[in-house]
């Protein structure tokens, strides 16, 4: 008889601050995941992001009598990103699902996201598409940042920053997070060969407790983007960009320079009074310097990939030759 073995769901909710919507919260995913007994077993990592009112206190007692949850305490207030890496760290799922602990994300759709993940995907995203937040401080600059994200990224979703996500354990487990970079993981794993869908979610105002962002986090958003995309495509080859800019501020510097001898020996005009000597210069001079800083570079991420034994491709499987019958020796 073959064994098929349950798989195991691990859901991630970092929580900060949280007091009135935790015991929902974990009640909810309680009933959602009872229900999916038959084809999931499941685990729940909440992680208090260094609340300072009951929330942790409200977690603990929530524990008594299921083992699937567990509680992962932070020092400190870190941040949602790095709450969400601590759960991704300690989860034993072969499907990872973030979701915010506010109630707004639905555990309800969490098994649906898990059953499109299991038509063949390695990221499924939420999208919010019915979203039930303020117009112009989220819903406006969401919308610029999604489809900035979608054109710089090259992949195209419509919700990068909802949270309820459901991943393949191998997209999480090879990811490194930095910053405010959640929203960007199905990006970063699109670049190295993950196939990447979006599937419409619920969502809820959100009626208890305060939201824990402003509009800075715009700034944030877009200086992720950059640094992302920078390494995303640079990170092996960073000479190709400071040694591009340091190529073509050399032909400015030379044009101009060009200019400025065929001025002085048609119309006589004066060398050092002439505006042109100064912008030769300059970019002669940033030329070397965006040379050497390529190089800097190149020796930076040289030490990045070798120090943590990182390569620069990423290997979805391996393929054996079956064994031979008898052995050669
Ligand atoms: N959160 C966190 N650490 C923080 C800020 C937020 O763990 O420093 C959690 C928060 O408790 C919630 C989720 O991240 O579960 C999303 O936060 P919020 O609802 O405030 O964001 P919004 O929905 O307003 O974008
Ligand atoms: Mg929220």
């Amino acid at each position: 008889m073959v064994n098929m073995k349950k798989r195991l769901i691990s859901i991630v909710i970092p929580v900060y601050n949280e007091e009135e919507n935790i015991h929902d919260l974990v009640e909810r995913v309680f009933s959602v995941m009872a229900e999916q007994h038959a084809h999931y077993d499941y685990e729940l990592i909440l992680v208090d992001d260094g609340s300072t009112d009951n929330t942790l206190k409200i977690a603990v007692s929530l524990q008594v009598g299921h083992p699937c949850m567990k509680i992962i305490e932070l020092r400190r207030n870190f941040g949602q990103t790095p709450a969400m890496a601590a759960g991704f760290d300690r989860a034993r799922g072969d499907v990872i699902v973030p979701l915010d602990g506010d109630l707004q994300n639905d555990p309800f759709d969490i098994p649906r996201l898990v059953a499109k993940l299991d038509e063949g995907y390695d990221v499924v995203s939420g999208w919010r598409r019915d979203r039930k937040d303020k117009l112009i401080s989220r819903k406006i600059p969401s919308w610029i940042a999604n489809s900035v994200i979608s054109v710089i990224t090259g992949v195209r979703l419509h919700d990068y920053g909802c949270s309820l996500k459901a991943y393949h354990k191998d997209v999480v487990n090879t990811m490194n997070l930095y910053g405010d970079m959640h929203r960007f993981i199905p990006a970063v794993a699109s670049w190295s060969g993950a196939k990447v869908t979006e599937m419409e979610v619920n969502h809820h105002p959100r009626l208890k407790g305060k939201t824990k962002y402003g509009i800075n986090r715009t700034y944030r958003v877009i200086l992720d983007l950059i640094t992302i995309k920078f390494l995303g495509t640079f990170s092996t080859r960073p000479i190709h960009v400071f040694g591009g800019i340091g190529l073509l501020s050399m032909l400015f510097g030379f044009i101009s320079a060009v200019v400025m001898g065929v001025m002085k020996i048609m119309y006589g005009t004066s060398m050092n009074r002439n505006p042109l000597l100064v912008i030769s210069a300059m970019f002669m001079m940033m030329s070397v310097q965006f040379l050497l800083m390529g190089l800097l570079a190149e020796m930076l991420c040289r030490t990045y990939h070798e120090s943590q034994s990182k390569t620069t491709y990423v290997i979805r499987n391996i393929y054996d030759s079956p064994s031979p019958k008898k052995s050669d020796n």
